[in-house]
């Protein structure tokens, strides 16, 4: 082979490796932007969903806003603050506490309701009425403790565990599902008649608090016949504060906080 040959050779060789290579590339390129953009279709669908859902969740939030779901409570944004519903579909925050006030001996309110609510007192005591607070606010550990006792109870008087729960649960919330959470309701009966039944609601103490609670912020919280509403046999003895204005329409109208807030 003369040298002319092998130089020709040579040069057909480095031709061959850099198409080779150009091609190579060429190959990988293309390669690579069909998996970019198919990719990229993957992620605009992705958005489009996460945009849907958005939109879902501010509808949502809207609806929710005059509820102001009781589980994103804070004491340091309190929007509504009075008007949160706290129920079984409506479990409050496990770690809410508010800040308490003593309105009779051992005996504590949200402070924001303490002046109202010793002078709804204070004026039915000073119209003759005698009233008892069996109880006011109770943390969710107390709420744990009244639920545990109510079915060591049962069970001690024969009931099984599931049984005494399941009789338990009608009369006593969850533990983070009772208003008295909040520091916002009070159970006040006669003292003279301090049963938690119907039979409450004959005394004349729970006469003038059916009266006249709304003026100090209060309702009667589960009333009689609303119970496919409220969830919560008819308790003439456990009242809400809810505000003087909310109070007044919902008194008024003869409704619920469920349906005054169109909460299901
Ligand atoms: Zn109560």
């Amino acid at each position: 082979m003369n040298i002319k040959k092998k130089r020709l050779i040579k040069k057909a060789m480095l031709i061959g490796v850099i198409i080779g290579a150009v091609a190579g590339i060429l190959i990988t390129f293309l390669a690579a932007k069909k998996v970019v953009n198919s990719d990229r279709a993957k992620f605009k669908g992705q958005i489009k969903i996460l945009k849907q859902e958005n939109k879902e969740l501010n509808k949502l939030i809207d609806k929710s806003e005059k509820i102001n779901v009781a589980a994103s409570l804070s004491t340091k944004t309190p929007k509504n603050w009075e008007l949160v519903l706290v129920s079984n579909n409506y479990p409050l925050d496990e770690k809410y506490k508010p800040k308490l006030t003593e309105i009779t001996q051992d005996r504590y309110v949200d402070s924001r309701i303490a002046e109202d609510t010793k002078r709804m007192l204070k004026d039915g005591e000073e119209a003759g009425m005698k009233f008892y607070v069996v109880s006011a606010y109770r943390s969710i550990a107390d709420q744990k403790k009244v639920l545990n006792n109510d079915i060591q109870l049962r069970i001690n008087e024969g009931d099984s565990y599931v049984d005494a729960y399941e009789k338990t649960r009608k009369t006593i919330s969850a533990p983070n599902c009772s208003e008295h959470s909040l520091g916002l309701a009070l159970d006040i009966v006669s003292a003279e008649h301090d049963k938690l039944d119907e039979t409450q609601e004959d005394t004349k103490e729970a006469k003038w608090l059916a009266e006249n609670a709304h003026k100090y912020g209060f309702i009667l919280r589960y009333p009689k016949g609303k119970e496919d509403i409220t969830h919560i046999s008819y308790e003439p003895w456990h009242f809400r504060y809810v505000g003087k204005e909310a109070a007044e329409k919902i008194m008024k109208k003869n409704i619920t906080l469920e349906e005054y807030l169109g909460a299901k």
